[in-house]
C-alpha cells in the first residue's frame, strides 16, 4: 500500500466501511509510514473535536486539504 492508497481509504477507515483485508493493509502501512501514522492521529483528533461540537463533517474539502498536505510531506522526505 502506498501513501496515496492509504489516503484514499482514510474516510472509509473512519466510517468503519472497510473490509478486514484492506484494514490489515491500512494498519500495516501506518506501522511502516510515519507520515501516515501522524495523519491518522491528527485526523482522529480533528474528528474528535468536530464530534464534540456536533458538527462532524468529513467534507471533500477537508479530505483534499489533508491529501495535499500529506503528499507534499511525503515528497519532501523523498528528496532529502
Ligand atoms: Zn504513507
Amino acid at each position: 500500500m502506498t501513501c496515496t492508497d492509504f489516503l484514499s481509504q482514510l474516510t472509509d477507515y473512519f466510517d468503519g466501511q472497510i473490509d478486514a483485508e484492506l484494514l490489515a493493509e491500512v494498519q500495516g502501512h501506518i506501522a511502516e509510514c510515519h507520515h501516515c501514522h501522524v495523519v491518522l492521529d491528527t485526523t482522529k483528533q480533528t474528528i474528535e473535536v468536530y464530534r464534540d461540537n456536533e458538527i462532524y463533517d468529513f467534507s471533500p474539502e477537508l479530505q483534499s486539504r489533508l491529501h495535499a498536505t500529506i503528499m507534499s510531506r511525503c515528497r519532501e522526505v523523498k528528496v532529502r
